[in-house]
């Protein structure tokens, strides 16, 4: 058993748990995080990588649990990481291969897992400045689009990601996987369409759509006079019409080729670094 103590930190000792059964109740719990069920009763997810574990902590996340396999003994980051987790109250669990393997349902697992508290932002507190774009997505149901467009709203310089409908749960292991630790660098916000749209009406942002029958060509728009949220639309559906009559602008990415339209996080990327290149040119950055 190891003794964790972080330097200059609180007087805590934190002991490591050496766990190498499957049938341990910790380890049962943390697999079933693989479910939504019990991520939202437990308001809890697991992230894997020491990475991203340690960005998380940075960034004020709240760490449940650490994990760590044998290749992560006597690591000085890993070890570093667990006295954190303990200093916050945490657990640190030093587990077999097999059981990394099946925690996190991979061949080659990571080293290091971290389950983590979910953070949701309540839209009410979404006052956006005029310099800042947001993106509202309506019913996004796949989780490798909604980690890339996280992932991809955070290296364009985005404020957050506002979640419209019934959408893909975020805090999945492939979504967080997807985003590659952007989860922990934005501000997550969930909501129905009809508050989504009463809070529209008092943000002062301009909502720009995106459709594929867009009146207008989305590198003509003024990004910089209002807040912007780019609002997309439903994978297989597109935008509903409620959502896209209340848009201020309904934008085209035109195209050639035969494709009928874009994948959905490549379409969010496209608009969000048109809007943010507007955004830069407005500070003078480029
Ligand atoms: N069959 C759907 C439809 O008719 O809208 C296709 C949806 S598309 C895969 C998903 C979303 O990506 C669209 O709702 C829109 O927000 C955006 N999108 C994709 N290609 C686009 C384009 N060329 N112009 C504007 N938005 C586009």
């Amino acid at each position: 058993m190891n003794d964790f103590r972080e330097k200059g930190g609180p007087r805590r000792v934190g002991q490591v748990k050496e766990i190498t059964s499957l049938a341990n109740p910790v380890i049962k719990d943390i697999k079933l995080l693989a479910q939504k069920r019990h991520r939202d009763e437990s308001g809890s997810f697991l992230a894997e990588g020491l990475k991203l574990v340690i960005d998380a902590l940075d960034l004020g996340w709240t760490i449940r649990t650490l994990v760590y396999s044998k290749a992560g003994k006597g690591k000085p980051l890993v070890e570093k990481t667990a006295a954190r987790t303990v200093a916050a109250g945490g657990l640190v669990l030093e587990v077999s291969d097999k059981v990394m393997s099946s925690m996190t349902r991979r061949d080659n697992p990571q080293m290091v897992a971290g389950v983590f508290e979910q953070r949701w932002s309540p839209l009410g507190n979404v006052r956006p400045q005029k310099t800042e774009t947001w993106v509202a997505l309506d019913r996004v149901r796949d989780p490798g689009n909604l980690g890339t467009i996280i992932r991809t709203a955070d290296a364009s310089g985005a404020s957050g990601v506002i979640l419209v409908g019934e959408c893909t749960d975020p805090f999945s292991m492939e979504t967080v996987r997807a985003t590659m630790g952007s989860v922990f660098a934005l501000p997550l916000v969930r909501t129905s369409a009809e508050d989504f749209l009463r809070w529209k009406k008092g943000s002062g942002a301009k909502i720009v759509a995106t459709h594929l029958a867009g009146a207008v060509d989305y590198r003509t728009i003024d990004y910089r006079e209002k807040p912007v949220v780019l609002l997309m639309g439903n994978e297989q559906s597109g935008l509903p019409e409620e959502l896209a009559r209340e848009a201020d602008a309904l934008a085209r990415i035109p195209q050639a080729g035969r494709a009928d339209s874009l994948n959905l996080a490549v379409a969010t990327g496209v608009m969000l670094f048109e809007a943010r290149r507007h955004i830069l040119s407005l500070d003078g950055k480029n």
